[in-house]
């Protein structure tokens, strides 16, 4: 269960003497949305609106917004710092989980069987998990791995997120394989193109710890018929997010100017979040997407068209080998 603290709410609305707080809240805390705003209201004296357009990261930051409704503080809750600029005052209140006693360290007795004593190792997580990293990584040093957690660009100490490894690929010429603490596997995909390392996984929600091999290739397998049926599209769609953190612009002038160089035709539609239904009537052959690199990945199938990521559209007009897959970075 994801921890709350509103002690830090509370203390941020009381030292910015807020009359209205914007709340921004990730979709798994939505049903904890009222005891949120209860919580703040009872303890400052302030009226929050909480937004419920839904927030996967804080790429989604609604400051505009915010500002619009006269707020004079965001409350961004679930994810850490994205943006430099914010239109409204903006607190991050990353949220972590409270993890089962003893949990990390059979991870850590896992990761160590399965990694073999003595390698060095590039430890790396989400945010919900980077409050135990530090303590996952002294109890893997104890069973004999040397651990290196890595600085990235734009994020905190040993963070990746789903557009950025950077955290991963600062140390990938010290290290023998790459560790994520975390669930799921969209991240843990990420860092396999990111790095040329082996990367295991410590799940600390199932405590499963595993190495990735099948689902890499299954993944490459399903993205390169995708890329197949996009090859003969006369017409693409170059879908643009207008959320101020996935606005790319420029890349998709960039991605019209190549497509038109082919000699097909390129139009760029916008919309803030990238659904199909928004689509519907656009008669185009296949699309790109520049948003967040997971609509590409989790949704494609719910789109009639095959939808791309940049680099996938560069697979369509020319470099073909499956060994140099990449995933699209917000750097
Ligand atoms: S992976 Fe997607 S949701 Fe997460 S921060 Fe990047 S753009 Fe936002």
């Amino acid at each position: 269960m994801l921890q709350l603290d509103l002690d830090k709410a509370v203390q941020a609305v009381l030292k910015k003497g807020a009359k209205i707080v914007a709340v921004q809240i990730p979709e798994g805390l939505k049903e904890r949305a009222l005891e949120i705003a209860k919580g703040i209201e009872e303890k400052t004296g302030a009226v929050v609106f909480t937004f419920v357009d839904p927030c996967y990261g804080s790429c989604s930051l609604s400051d505009h917004e915010a500002k619009r409704v006269g707020a004079s503080l965001l409350l961004h809750f679930g994810h850490s710092p994205f943006l430099s600029k914010t239109e409204v005052e903006t607190v991050y209140l990353p949220l972590g989980y409270k993890l089962v006693k003893g949990g990390l360290a059979m991870l850590a007795e896992g990761i160590a069987k399965k990694v073999g004593k003595g390698k060095k190792i590039a430890l790396c997580s989400t945010v919900q998990y980077l409050g135990h990293l530090k303590s996952f990584g002294e109890l893997l040093e104890k069973r004999g791995l040397k651990v290196f957690v890595g600085r990235g660009k734009g994020v905190s100490k040993g963070q990746v997120l789903g557009c950025n490894y950077s955290s991963v690929k600062s140390i990938e010429g010290k290290v023998e394989a790459v560790v994520f603490l975390g669930d799921g596997l969209f991240h843990v995909l990420g860092i396999s193109f990111s790095s040329s390392k082996p990367v295991f996984t410590a799940n600390p929600l199932s405590l499963e710890v595993g190495e990735l091999k099948n689902e890499r290739d299954l993944f490459l397998r399903k993205r390169y018929a995708v890329i197949a049926r996009a090859m003969d599209a006369k017409s693409f769609g170059i879908l643009l997010s207008s959320k101020k953190g996935q606005l790319r612009e420029k890349l998709a002038l960039k991605l019209k100017r190549e497509i038109e160089g082919k000699g097909r035709k390129a139009f760029i539609f916008v919309s803030d979040f990238v659904k199909p239904e928004y689509l519907t009537g656009v008669k185009v052959d296949a699309l790109v997407s520049t948003a967040c690199p997971r609509i590409a990945f989790d949704d494609s199938s719910s789109f009639k068209q095959p939808l791309l990521s940049p680099s996938e559209l560069s697979m369509v007009f020319g470099e073909k080998r499956l060994e140099n897959y990449k995933i699209d970075e917000f750097l």
